[in-house]
């Protein structure tokens, strides 16, 4: 299909290279993986809908002030991001306990925590992504106690934003992950909100009925995941069918 070079085959993505020096093209797949990928299937559009999505979310950051690493959509399945040197931290926030919190501390599923908690996994596919401490990302130089310090703040200032953007459509936001990059600047260096942000890195209950729109639909064998992607997507209005509908001609008495 083209010539680019393929700079790296992830799970969900694959990334190429830009058209610029400094840029990436992030190409969404129809894999969806789980349990460290040994749970694997196509589900067809899925990388469609996560294009649109993160393409939304991380116009709505940059409108609001948080940097990311986004440029534009390119089509369907691409987005052109700028080149980032990825923190190898995943940076998970949590509004609700769910998944790995409630096994790891036996607290129920849908119990709402008195803050959100930021907890950060070392990003290592061999080790199964283990929870690490801010100790263990200061003495192993993952990141600056600086970094730390903004990495914290910016996943809450993205938790503020998704929550309320999914509160306004009827969606509690569980929890999320996000990566952080660092762009270089001559001796400096900038952090921005970088990799995706989709219903792959979501927990997103309906507010009414709990009703899951997210990827444990694929974990957990609850039925059609492109059937929850598009609802979330419908609802934001994104879906073409749910455009602004034109009026059309009135009937006159
Ligand atoms: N998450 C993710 N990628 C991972 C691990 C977690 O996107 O490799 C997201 C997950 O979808 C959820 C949040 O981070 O929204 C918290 O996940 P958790 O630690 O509960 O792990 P899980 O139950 O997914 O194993």
């Amino acid at each position: 299909m083209s010539r680019r070079k393929k700079i790296y085959e992830g799970k969900a993505k694959i990334l190429y290279e830009g058209p610029e020096p400094g840029t990436i093209v992030q190409y969404f797949k129809d894999d969806a993986t789980a349990f460290n990928a040994q749970k694997k299937d196509v589900i067809e559009g899925k990388g469609v809908l996560n294009n649109r999505l993160c393409e939304h979310f991380m116009l709505g950051l940059a409108a609001i002030g948080v940097p990311t690493h986004f440029i534009r959509r390119l089509n369907m399945r691409e987005q052109l991001v700028r080149e980032v040197e990825i923190i190898p931290l995943e940076v998970i926030v949590r509004n609700v306990a769910a998944g790995s919190l409630s096994q790891r501390l036996g607290i129920e599923e849908g119990t709402q925590l008195a803050r959100p908690i930021v907890e950060f996994s070392y990003k290592n596919d061999a080790l199964g992504d283990p929870l690490v401490a801010e100790e263990h990302i200061i003495a192993f130089n993952w990141a600056s106690q600086q970094d730390l310090d903004d990495i914290i703040a910016l996943a809450l200032r993205v938790n503020d934003f998704m929550s309320g953007v999914m509160y306004g459509v009827g969606i509690r936001l569980i929890d999320f992950k996000i990566e952080i990059g660092r762009i270089y600047e001559g001796d400096f260096h900038r952090l921005v909100v970088a990799d995706e942000i989709s219903p792959d890195s979501c927990r997103l209950w309906d507010a009414k009925t709990n009703q899951k729109l997210d990827k444990d639909v694929f974990r957990r064998d609850l039925g059609s995941l492109t059937d929850a992607y598009s609802e979330v997507a419908r609802r934001l209005g994104l879906m073409p069918e749910s455009g602004k509908t034109h009026p059309g001609p009135k009937l006159v008495n």
